[in-house]
């Protein structure tokens, strides 16, 4: 592009052709020119999101009934409505996001004007997974243009029916000058990291997480990381079993267990275990009917990888409910585990599929105490009939989301900020949370040009200091 001029960071390995260079320096220079800071340009892009997923409604159910086998239904409940909802709360309250925030003065300042500027960062990439992938796709992107950015959308390679619709459709009702969905890989995705971003929106595993991180380092890239690992689920023995095993197993089994927030494994005692495992198995048949691979309500695994690699899972501990599988049709079976030890991969590794493993544990403390000896989880569950129980889970653990007696309904709040803490990742989304992550919170002051005499007093030199006052 002759006469353009070149932004720092831009620059690809000589040698090598960069295929996303000419994406990324349009985008800047769109920026730059400032057409997407005003409220009006923002809210024609929440509009063409708005209008992206009505218009393809059906489009976008097919993509991801064949990506996930998800039904219209699933679909609609977690990726169509979270979406519209995103959309429209930010469109809703765009206004007063974008208003400068006023900042308490002190004595020296008093005549001076302080405020809080909300300002987009630049250039935006969002890296999304396949596990929802239009809502953690759209959910990010909501953020990044109602506060001003432009982006470079790459959802995963994995989700390929649905990542084809959000290349070519999507594009059309966003301003192509300010939006780009890009494609890839690994290897791709790590060329595209080679670029300078002004901010990062990573949602994916912990390992992957690192990479993003240690290459957006390079250029002091700030991030958000949306990631993964194992969350807890302690029920204690004063609950009703089959009220927690229906919420256990709904939120274990939807989307086949492919859900970064749900719960991993339960921690119970021996006791609560022997009526707990019954009850499963009456909530799994209700749910999912005697033969469950029948059942048009559970859908499979999204690859032969993930595939071997829960199947593998499935020799640890002892089955107690399930334990089927067909590689052919990639199903795996809702499956209870017992007699797990902590040293067996499916306590080690995040499980990521309908298996859920039983752990025993003697008392509240030492459920604690168990997690806490874990790395910080993104949801931990906690089911008592005593209030008293879940507060002392709440107070005296950490983890990204928390929830008492409830499964993971938490995300559908634009109320509440969503994110990790330690090791499932950094950063809050939703709602406003999402405006306020994407955008630069800058510091401003604005004083009189004239009235020096309020000056005169900071000036040295100091030896009249006295004088002056
Ligand atoms: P992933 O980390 O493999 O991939 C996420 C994204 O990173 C994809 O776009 C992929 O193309 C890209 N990627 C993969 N390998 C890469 C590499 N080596 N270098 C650069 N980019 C690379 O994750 P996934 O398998 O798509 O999703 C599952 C994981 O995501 C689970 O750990 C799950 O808990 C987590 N997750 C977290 C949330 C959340 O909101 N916290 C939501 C969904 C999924």
């Amino acid at each position: 592009r002759p006469g353009s001029a070149k932004h720092p960071g831009s620059e690809s390995t000589p040698g090598r052709m960069d295929p996303f260079a000419d994406t990324l320096q349009r985008l800047r220079e769109a920026f730059v020119s400032g057409r997407t800071r005003p409220a009006k340009f923002r809210a024609a892009q929440l509009k063409g999101l708005s209008l992206f997923l009505q218009e393809n409604k059906q489009l976008l159910q097919e993509a991801l009934a064949q990506d996930l086998y998800k039904t219209a239904f699933h679909s609609e409940v977690s990726e169509l409505i979270l979406c519209q909802n995103q959309v429209d709360f930010a469109l809703r309250n765009l206004h007063t996001w974008m208003k400068d925030e006023p900042g308490a003065k002190n004595l020296m300042t008093q005549l001076d004007s302080v405020f809080i500027r909300k300002e987009p960062f630049g250039l935006v990439l969002i890296l999304s997974p396949w596990n929802y992938p239009l809502n953690l796709s759209l959910g990010p992107l909501v953020g990044a243009l109602a506060a001003g950015n432009c982006v470079v959308l790459k959802p995963s390679e994995i989700s390929k029916s649905t990542m084809k619709v959000l290349a070519k459709v999507l594009p059309r009702y966003l301003d192509q000058s300010c939006f780009a969905v890009v494609l890839g890989g690994p290897e791709e995705t790590g060329r595209l990291l080679e670029h300078k971003f002004d901010y990062i929106f990573f949602t994916g595993s912990p390992r992957v997480g690192k990479i993003v991180m240690a290459a957006a380092a390079k250029h002091l890239t700030p991030v958000t990381l949306e990631l993964g690992g194992k969350n807890p689920c302690y029920v204690d023995d004063n609950c009703d079993p089959q009220t927690v095993a229906n919420r256990v197993a709904f939120f274990r089994c939807f989307n086949t267990g492919q859900t970064c927030v749900a719960p991993d494994y339960v921690l119970c005692s021996p006791e609560m275990q022997a009526k707990l495992v019954p009850a499963l198995q009456s909530a799994i048949t209700r749910f999912y009917g005697n033969d469950p691979q029948r059942s048009p309500d559970l859908g499979r695994i999204i690859s032969q990888k993930h595939f071997q690699r829960l199947r593998g899972l499935l020799s640890c501990g002892r089955v107690v409910i399930g334990g089927q599988s067909d590689e052919s049709d990639l199903y795996i079976a809702p499956t209870v585990l017992v007699d797990v030890k902590e040293t067996e991969p499916v306590m080690q590794e995040e499980i990521f599929g309908p298996i859920l493993p039983i752990v025993n544990v003697r008392s509240l403390d030492q459920a604690i105490d168990f997690i806490n000896r874990r790395e910080k989880p993104l949801a931990l569950y906690a089911f008592s009939n005593s209030s008293q129980a879940v507060k002392q889970m709440l107070d005296r653990t950490s983890s990204g989301n928390f929830a008492g007696n409830q499964g993971f309904t938490f995300l559908t709040l634009t109320s509440l900020p969503f994110g990790g803490v330690g090791q499932s990742g950094m950063g809050r989304y939703h709602g406003k949370f999402s405006f306020d992550t994407f955008s630069h919170h800058r510091a401003c002051l604005l004083s009189h040009p004239g009235l020096e005499m309020l000056n005169n007093i900071r000036y040295p030199p100091y030896s009249d200091f006295e004088q002056k006052l």
